[in-house]
């Protein structure tokens, strides 16, 4: 059975996408079998992977509408890797039609019960917002990986999601969990930035992953030529920060199944 893990914060640019295409290139090297769903509009995860998100036939907004399976809809990425449901923004449309319609948030955990076998992991890279899609990821999802970076604003907003992800459990997913606060984009120059870490692991504790992403350029390189920062550079400080996530990610699982 796949272990399925939202990367969800309703703040743009904090590292979702960054993290989730990383995240899943890294499982995949470890040899873990991993599906990737992008449920962002802006396809940000897919182009990431190499597939051009303006020649999709099918995509997670046709799975989310009941009319493709994610067998259909699944493409191998970066020569089998890793399989990815890409996105476009036909998922904008597909948000409005899900608002009137039945079990409007349990569409992504039905499409993704019919492949649980067929994977260890599947990570879901939400949008920058606390809308359907993202609930969808949280109803079908047993944790949610929370990308942060360390700055001012940081805090703001993470109790909005806290309560959401609460709503959520005690309602339709009691399974779900925060499976991981991720510090990204870490500068230790910045003295803000230690302080906002610090403060995050007392408020949080055991919550917040041990392994911290750098700022690294290579990451923010990487997606421009259409694949996760393993392919590009796998000796740069960004490709050994997400395999050490990953370690870390398996480490934890290990010690839950024990
Ligand atoms: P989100 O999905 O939360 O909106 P992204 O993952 O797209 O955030 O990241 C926002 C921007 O920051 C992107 O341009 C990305 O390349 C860059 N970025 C993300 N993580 C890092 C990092 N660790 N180092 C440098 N740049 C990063
Ligand atoms: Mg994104």
């Amino acid at each position: 059975m796949a272990k399925i893990f939202a990367v969800a914060n309703q703040k743009g640019g904090v590292g979702k996408t960054t993290s989730a295409v990383n995240l899943a290139a890294s499982l995949a090297a470890t040899r873990q079998r991993v599906l990737l769903v992008d449920l962002d509009p802006q396809g940000n995860a897919t182009m990431g992977c190499g597939v051009d998100k303006h020649a999709l036939e099918r995509s997670s907004c046709e799975v989310l509408l009941g009319e493709a399976t994610v067998t259909d809809a699944r493409q191998p990425v970066l020569d089998g890797a890793f399989d990815l449901l890409p996105a476009n923004g036909d998922l904008t449309a597909a948000e409005v039609e899900l608002m009137g319609a039945m079990l409007k948030e349990q569409r992504l955990r039905g499409a993704l019960e019919k492949v649980h076998g067929d994977y260890d992991f599947i990570v879901v890279d939400c949008p920058p917002s606390l809308n359907m899609l993202t609930l969808n990821a949280m109803v079908a999802a047993e944790g949610v990986i929370i990308p942060m970076q360390c700055e001012y604003y940081a805090l703001e907003g993470l109790s909005a999601l806290m309560d959401t992800i609460e709503q959520i459990r005690d309602s339709v997913n009691p399974g779900l969990r925060v499976e991981g606060i991720l510090r990204t984009m870490f500068d230790p120059r910045v003295n803000l930035a230690d302080e906002v870490s610090a403060q995050l692991v007392e408020h949080f504790g055991q919550q917040v992953y041990n392994t911290v992403i750098p700022r690294n350029v290579r990451l923010a390189e990487a997606p421009s030529f259409g694949t996760p920062v393993l392919h590009y550079d796998k000796a740069s400080r960004g490709a050994m920060a997400y395999l050490a996530l990953a370690g870390e990610i398996l480490r934890r699982a290990d010690a839950v199944a024990a």
